[in-house]
Parts: structure tokens; C-alpha cells; sequence
């Protein structure tokens, strides 16, 4: 009976992906910091500084530069910055959102049962 309870159930951070808004683990993500001239990747997670998070999917990406990723780092992302986070995006990939129910247009291949 010397069992204690010592279960630490491990706790997961939990982030936002500042392109979707989906929330997820954070090692699911790519973390961007704020840095004194601009904004930069943190692949480590490590810089200190504002961060946002964003999915390893272009389609995030390229809706976060837009916009949310300034204004979840509140500053002004330089052009060049900009340039470099949206040549990174592109080595991302696309990402698929959620458009698989929709295939089930005009297949007319009921029609087949035909007996002489
Ligand atoms: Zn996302």
C-alpha cells in the first residue's frame, strides 16, 4: 500500500493557429516571434518575445500574412520579412481543408441495371 497517487497527467499547451483558428497542440505548429526589426520563424520555440502560431500548411500562411499575423504580434511586418515567411509558405504544403463530402455531384452511374 505504498502506491501514492503521483499520476501528473502531462499537461499539453495548447495554441492557436492565428491563419484558422484551430486550436492544437503547440509542437503541431510553427511558432513566428516578434523580433526588434521584424518578425522572424522560431523553429526551436525558443526566442524570447510575442510569438504566434501558425499550422505547417501554406493555406494558413498565406491567410495569416494577410493580416492576423501582424495584428497577433502587434507590429508592422516588414516587406522583406513578409517575403521571406511567404517564400517559406510555399515550401509548405498546400493543405487540404475539409472539402471531401462534396464529390457526389453528377456521377449518374445508377443507371446501369439494364436487362434485355
Ligand atoms: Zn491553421
Amino acid at each position: 500500500m505504498a502506491l501514492k497517487g503521483v499520476r501528473k497527467p502531462r499537461h499539453v499547451p495548447q495554441r492557436t493557429c492565428v491563419g484558422c483558428r484551430q486550436v492544437l497542440p503547440k509542437r503541431n505548429l510553427i511558432r513566428i516571434v516578434r523580433v526588434e526589426d521584424g518578425a522572424r520563424m522560431d523553429p526551436t520555440g525558443k526566442l524570447a518575445g510575442r510569438g504566434a502560431y501558425l499550422h505547417d500548411l501554406r493555406s494558413c500562411w498565406d491567410k495569416a500574412l494577410k493580416g492576423p499575423l501582424a495584428n497577433a504580434l502587434r507590429t508592422t511586418i516588414p516587406q522583406a520579412d513578409l517575403e521571406t515567411l511567404k517564400d517559406y509558405a510555399k515550401s509548405l504544403p498546400a493543405g487540404d481543408p475539409v472539402l471531401q463530402d462534396n464529390g457526389t455531384e453528377g456521377s449518374g452511374e445508377q443507371e446501369e441495371l439494364l436487362t434485355d
